[in-house]
């Protein structure tokens, strides 16, 4: 394997490996101890790719850095407010939601986000 293609893998196996949608400087911090002269730089050219390579997902949410997501068929978030960790919901995507929003106007939908945000248990506590 290349030298190029050996750091995808490794970013992408990162991506996947967690559940927490991390930073792409969270990406770096745990790909380092893999890589240890790979450069942020690097890992922001990987994300990109990979992410047009449809292996994963970039979230962005107001105001805050990007988040990727090694699912990447869609599905439904909830964010924290006060910690900012995003939480996968184990809820059905609603994809009627499409059809109602095609028939209201006269847009061709592809999908559709859908994000809750709050406070999440531990906050709470
Ligand atoms: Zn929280
Ligand atoms: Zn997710």
């Amino acid at each position: 394997m290349s030298r190029k293609s050996k750091q995808k893998e490794v970013i992408l196996g990162v991506v996947k490996s967690t559940h927490s949608h991390p930073t792409a400087n969270w990406v770096y911090e745990q790909v380092k101890q893999e890589i240890s002269n790979i450069s942020l730089g690097t890992v922001y050219r990987n994300l990109k790719s990979l992410k047009e390579e449809g292996e994963i997902q970039e979230l962005n949410f107001d105001g805050a850095m990007s988040r990727f997501d090694g699912i990447t068929r869609n599905h439904y978030h909830f964010r924290c407010e006060r910690c900012e960790r995003i939480f996968d919901l184990d809820e059905q995507v609603d994809a009627t939601l499409n059809d109602r929003i095609e028939q209201t106007t006269d847009f061709e939908v592809i999908d559709h986000r859908l994000e809750f945000y709050g406070r999440c248990h531990d906050c709470l506590s």
